[in-house]
């Protein structure tokens, strides 16, 4: 496993629509434990590929509850609780930018796990809060787009 470079916002390839993935192969299984390899270190709750400059519609996610990092393939949210949560943001690509942002309380998606797999999950809390988070990365959407409030960034280093 490698770390990769996560891009900064500046970069272009954050601003693209990403194509979906067709292939399950060895070369997709090692992206996907090179970004959880990189998620770890870089102790963010999710990546998207476009972050690591693969213009393909996948995401990692690990909200540290035990379960470990769920590996989400050409993800679609497929339904969105009505009761929204107001919610401090961050992102990788944006280091020192935080926010809040309303996302919905609950989210139920269907993706491909990493043999091409589809499965159906509900997401909340957290959880739910970095599903749309990372699927907006695979639309070229950064959360900066989505805050309704910005935190003086001297407030969250603690
Ligand atoms: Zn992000």
């Amino acid at each position: 496993m490698a770390i990769r470079k996560i891009l900064n916002k500046r970069d272009e390839t954050l601003h693209k629509v990403c194509k979906p993935v067709v292939k399950f192969d060895a070369k997709l299984h090692m992206l996907l434990d090179d970004m959880a390899e990189t998620l770890v270190k870089a102790e963010g709750v999710g990546l998207a590929a476009p972050q690591v400059g693969v213009l393909r519609r996948l995401v990692i996610i690990d909200v540290y509850d035990g379960s470990g990092v769920k590996e989400l393939i050409n993800p679609e949210i497929i339904w969105r609780s009505d009761e929204t949560q107001k919610v401090q943001e961050g992102c990788l690509s944006c280091p020192g930018e935080w926010g809040y942002t309303i996302r919905p309380k609950k989210v139920r998606f269907k993706a491909q796990d990493r043999n091409g797999n589809w499965y159906e999950s509900e997401a909340e809390d957290l959880f739910a809060q970095a599903v749309c988070h990372e699927l907006d990365h695979l639309d070229g959407i950064l959360f900066l787009e989505k805050v309704v409030e910005f935190i003086d960034p001297e407030q969250m280093q603690e």
